[in-house]
């Protein structure tokens, strides 16, 4: 009975890594060397975005693409300061207000350094 299974299968005749015939989506090819000098290239659709690096397959290093990908290519993002995060509280109005507020009890006495530093009470030796 078992001599008919196989026939007609060609074994090996179609492989899927056969690409003739078969349409794909638009492909391009991506040239990457890595610190080693070894080269390769990589497979990616046309509407990819290019990675600037890409794991070489033999030393596993790093690849830099010779597509002219910059790597780092990060949008400059504005550093937000305290000012700015206070400003998204409260409003210069508002912040002048506190100011006055402050300054009023600052001058009447009720706060300043007094009150905001404690007197250190002689110097603790951390213990082992
Ligand atoms: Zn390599």
């Amino acid at each position: 009975m078992g001599d008919r299974t196989l026939r007609g299968a060609r074994l090996g005749g179609q492989s899927f890594e056969d690409e003739r015939g078969i349409e794909f989506a638009a492909r391009q090819q991506v040239g990457y060397v890595c610190p080693q000098n070894h080269a390769f290239e990589i497979t990616m659709s046309v509407e990819a975005d290019i990675p600037a690096h890409w794991e070489c397959p033999r030393c596993g290093a790093p690849a830099l693409t010779t597509a002219g990908v910059l790597p780092e290519e990060k949008a400059e993002k504005p550093v937000r300061t305290h000012w700015d995060m206070l400003l998204e509280r409260r409003s210069l109005g508002e912040l002048e207000d506190i100011l006055t507020e402050r300054l009023e009890l600052l001058r009447g006495g009720e706060i300043g350094p007094a009150h905001l530093h404690r007197p250190a009470k002689g110097k603790k030796k951390t213990g082992v």
